[in-house]
């Protein structure tokens, strides 16, 4: 269980915490940068939309008013229409500019559209800009043609055909703005209600012109409406009426600002207050005896003017959509510094949080990490925190306080072991002499022998004791006496061979084994070496004369006496004491126990 936890940890160790942290930076930076990325974009892009917003509401004005000034042109083109040939000049005059005017709008309106991008948009409102040239153009062609001719030659049908083709022009126009009021309320939603009552104001002229147009045949033949021009003109006032209706609710409802209410007040006092009593007037002498007691352009110089009323509220809605345009696309801005800001603020306390946490904790602690191992190998890093009184400057005391005792503690290792070997040659060794002392030779001398048995091979103890040393002390000293030892050890030292032991076991007792050796061989050793101390002469200083020493010695051996030490050692302790007894500097060959 405690092993499978021990895995568990060290499998989840694997990532480290440095890579861990980059790993969830990068993370949390790129979510960051994503998340905040696409708000902005979002932002970005209502911003755009409220930019774009101004320039369809021009769009529209302009369309508007190519509207109005087709529709404009057909009070003129109507004057040629009802004059004789040739046409006054006066009348020529004011149709030409008519038809410049309108001309002119067109113009702005249609660069205007061809300025918004889109392939599609593109194709089918060039399709329509052609379209409506071309229906102008053919619509002016019919009512010259028409006015050139006499007066009474001129087909009422013909001229109806030429008015209606006039008529056709305004509404040709309306595909083009539809589209473009489309995209606005698409854009910008809140804009549609004041936009949409603009386009009913331009609606609502059309219209009232219209009604103007089916008066004007009654007024100039100056005889009583026919049937037909009664039904269409109760039909053009009813709709009318409806458009009134509408406009007036929109504009209570979008609670419309003061110049939007002024106008519409205009509107009420001039056109259906001034000019619906005209037309009041003139259908109700149409519906009787035809007197009206105003000519056509008496009609038109009192009726075209209240309609102005209907352009001021259009452009009184158009304005009023420009403003509330502007104000969208300044909020949109305001929002989009707001937002543009708190994402700088955001992804900058990101990274200052990220910066912080790896200053002040992960590089730390990875440093740390490092010292730790580090001691282990008996290497002492320095480790400075990067902030003082910190949790992390704390972790990093108390590892320079590990540190600290680590080193004390190697140190004390260190001397503990060179004190153990030197009492572990101490406990060995002979002070005087440096030879192997008793204990030493019995554990040195035990392993031979057990090599002996197992290999089979033979082993001689020697044991001396020099002769009569009592003596040298108490003529010469104890220190000369210790010169003598050491002398004598340098003698055994170069008498034997390597594998060979020699020890001080006692005041003037050694012993020596032999390995690898037999009864014979050790005899004429040791009567070598026998001889070789008993010529050597040692020189113990100007004092005293030089000393000289005899050895007795006492031989053992395994074939004589099997592989056991403790007998080896006892027989040849007996033999020695033998050469004694038989007078000293000899050599006594134990016997058989
Ligand atoms: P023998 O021929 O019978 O062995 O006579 P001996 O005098 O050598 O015998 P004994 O055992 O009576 O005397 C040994 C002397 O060796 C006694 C002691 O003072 C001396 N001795 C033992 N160890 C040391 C030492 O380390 N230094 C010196 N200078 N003398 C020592
Ligand atoms: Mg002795
Ligand atoms: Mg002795």
């Amino acid at each position: 269980m405690s092993d499978n936890n021990d895995k568990l940890i060290r499998q989840r160790r694997s990532l480290s915490l440095a890579a861990g942290f980059w790993l969830i930076s990068a993370a949390l930076f790129l979510m960051a940068v994503l998340g905040l990325g696409r708000l902005t974009f979002i932002d970005w892009r209502d911003l755009r939309r409220a930019e774009h917003a101004v320039v369809l509401i021009e769009q529209l004005r302009l369309g508007m008013i190519s509207a109005e000034m087709a529709s404009r042109e057909r009070g003129p083109a109507n004057g040629v229409l009802g004059a004789d040939a040739p046409t006054p000049r006066a009348l020529g005059h004011s149709l030409n500019e008519a038809r410049l005017r309108t001309d002119q709008a067109y113009a702005a309106f249609a660069q205007a559209l061809g300025q918004v991008s889109g392939d599609d948009r593109h194709q089918s409102i060039g399709r329509q800009v052609d379209g409506f040239q071309a229906a102008l153009h053919q619509a002016r062609l019919r009512v010259d043609a028409l006015s050139a001719q006499p007066l009474a030659r001129r087909e009422p049908e013909a001229i109806k055909a030429a008015v209606d083709g006039m008529v056709r022009l305004v509404r040709m126009l309306r595909p083009s703005i539809m589209l473009v009021m489309e995209d606005l309320q698409q854009d910008q939603p809140l804009l549609s209600s004041t936009v949409s009552s603009a386009l009913l104001a331009a609606e609502l002229r059309e219209l009232t012109g219209q009604l103007g147009s089916l008066l004007t045949p009654a007024l100039s033949r100056q005889t009583a409406l026919s049937d037909d021009e009664r039904l269409a003109i109760e039909r053009m006032r009813g709709r009318i009426g409806q458009l009134r209706v509408l406009l007036t609710a929109r504009v209570h409802v979008a609670n419309g600002a003061s110049a939007v209410r002024h106008a519409q007040e205009r509107l009420e006092r001039d056109y259906f207050g001034r000019a619906e009593a005209l037309v009041r007037q003139v259908v109700q002498a149409g519906q009787t005896d035809g007197r009206y007691g105003l000519s056509t352009a008496e009609f038109a110089a009192r009726y075209v003017p209240d309609m102005n009323a209907i352009i001021d509220m259009r452009d009184a809605l158009l304005a009023e959509a420009l403003q509330q345009g502007a104000a969208l696309h300044l909020a949109q801005r305001r929002a989009m510094a707001v937002m543009l800001g708190m994402t700088g603020l955001h992804i900058a306390l990101i990274v200052l949080g990220l910066y912080l946490m790896h200053r002040r904790v992960i590089r730390p602690l990875s440093r740390a990490a490092e010292a730790l191992q580090a001691m282990k190998e008996d290497r002492y890093v320095a480790l400075v925190a990067p902030v003082q009184g910190d949790e992390i400057s704390a972790v990093f005391d108390g590892i320079a306080d590990l540190q600290a005792q680590s080193r004390d503690r190697r140190a004390l290792e260190a001397e503990r072991d060179k004190l153990i070997e030197r009492l572990r040659v101490q406990s060995s060794t002979d002070f005087l002499t440096s030879l192997p002392n008793r204990r030493a030779f019995f554990e040195a001398a035990e392993a031979e022998v057990a090599r002996a048995r197992r290999h089979g091979f033979g082993l001689v103890v020697l044991l001396l004791d020099v002769d009569h040393f009592k003596r040298i002390n108490d003529a010469l000293g104890h220190a000369v006496g210790d010169l003598a030892l050491v002398a004598l050890t340098e003698v055994l030292r170069q008498s034997v061979r390597q594998g060979d032991i020699a020890a001080r076991i006692g005041g003037e007792e050694f012993v020596l084994l032999l390995s690898h050796c037999e009864r014979e061989d050790g005899l004429r050793f040791a009567e070598r070496l026998r001889q070789t101390v008993a010529s050597t002469v040692v020189e113990v200083g100007s004092e005293h004369p030089p000393v000289r020493m005899t050895v007795s010695i006492g031989l053992a051996d395994t074939q004589t006496h099997g592989m056991n030490l403790d007998l080896l050692m006892s027989r040849a302790d007996h033999a020695m004491y033998g050469a004694k007894r038989a007078g000293r500097d000899r050599i006594e060959v134990a016997g058989p126990a």
